[in-house]
C-alpha cells in the first residue's frame, strides 16, 4: 500500500537534498524529479502527483499503458527502462523515452511516430562504465549515432541517461556521471538539443546532481523497496 504522507515527506526530504547538491554541484542547471513507480499501483501516481511531483517514470511499456487509464492526475510518463522494437508504436506517446539503445530502436521509433505524425523525445542512453550487464550506447560510438539520429527528425534528442554500477565507490560515480555530462556536450556539439542529463537513482542522486544531472529517477527513497 502506498501512504501519500509519507510519500510526501519523502518527496520534500528528496527536494531538500537535490537543493543542497545542486548548490554544491555549482552547475545551476535545473531538477526534474522522476518519481519511478514501476511495480507499484496507479495509487503511488497518485500519491507523487499529490506530492507535487508531475513526472513519473516507468521501465515496461506494457505495465505503464495498463497503468495509465486508472491514473487521474495529468502526469508526464517517461519510459525509462529497455525498448523493445516491436513495441515502438506502443511507446511514442511517452512524453520522454530515457532508453534509446540503438539505431535499430531509433528506426522503429522514427517510423512510428511519422505515422502519428508526432515528434518524440528520445534520450540515448549511454554506457559509460563499461559494464557489460548495463545496457546503453558506448561512447564511442556515440558521434556516428548522433550523426545518424539527424536524419530521423521525428526523434527530438534531447540528451543522455546513464545508469551507474550498483554500489560503486564515490570516485566511479563521479568519472560516470562526469562521462555522461561529457556525451550529452557531445550531442549538442553535433547540433542536437540535448539540454537533459538523466542519472541518478536512490543511491546515488546527490552526486549525480553534483556532477550536473537534470533529471533523477527515483523508486525507492520515495515508495520503499519494492521486494
Ligand atoms: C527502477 C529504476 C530506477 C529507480 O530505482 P531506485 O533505486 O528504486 O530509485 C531508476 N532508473 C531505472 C532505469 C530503473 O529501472
Amino acid at each position: 500500500m502506498v501512504d501519500v504522507t509519507a510519500v510526501r515527506d519523502a518527496v520534500a526530504e528528496a527536494r531538500a537534498r537535490i537543493e543542497a547538491a545542486q548548490a554544491r554541484g555549482g552547475h545551476g542547471q535545473p531538477v526534474t524529479l522522476v518519481a519511478v513507480t514501476k511495480t507499484h499501483g496507479p495509487e503511488a501516481v497518485e500519491a507523487a502527483w499529490a506530492a507535487g511531483v508531475a513526472d513519473v517514470g516507468e521501465n515496461r511499456v506494457q505495465e505503464a499503458l495498463a497503468k495509465q487509464p486508472l491514473v487521474q492526475a495529468p502526469v508526464r510518463w517517461h519510459l525509462i527502462g529497455h525498448l523493445q522494437r516491436n513495441k515502438a508504436r506502443q511507446a511514442v506517446g511517452f512524453a520522454c523515452i530515457h532508453s534509446l539503445d540503438s539505431l535499430r530502436l531509433a528506426d522503429a521509433l522514427h517510423e512510428a511516430a511519422q505515422r502519428e505524425q508526432r515528434t518524440v523525445d528520445v534520450l540515448v542512453q549511454v554506457n559509460v562504465s563499461g559494464e557489460a550487464s548495463k545496457g546503453g550506447v558506448p561512447p564511442g560510438e556515440l558521434p556516428a549515432l548522433a550523426e545518424a539520429l539527424h536524419a530521423r527528425p521525428a526523434l527530438r534528442v534531447r540528451g543522455v541517461m546513464t545508469m551507474a554500477p550498483f554500489g560503486a565507490d564515490e570516485r566511479t560515480l563521479r568519472a560516470v556521471f562526469g562521462g555522461a555530462r561529457g556525451a550529452a556536450a557531445g550531442l549538442r556539439a553535433a547540433g542536437h538539443p540535448a539540454d537533459h542529463l538523466s542519472m541518478g537513482m536512490s543511491g546515488d542522486y546527490e552526486l549525480a546532481v553534483e556532477e550536473g544531472a537534470t533529471h533523477v529517477r527515483l523508486g525507492s527513497v520515495l515508495f520503499g523497496s519494492r521486494t
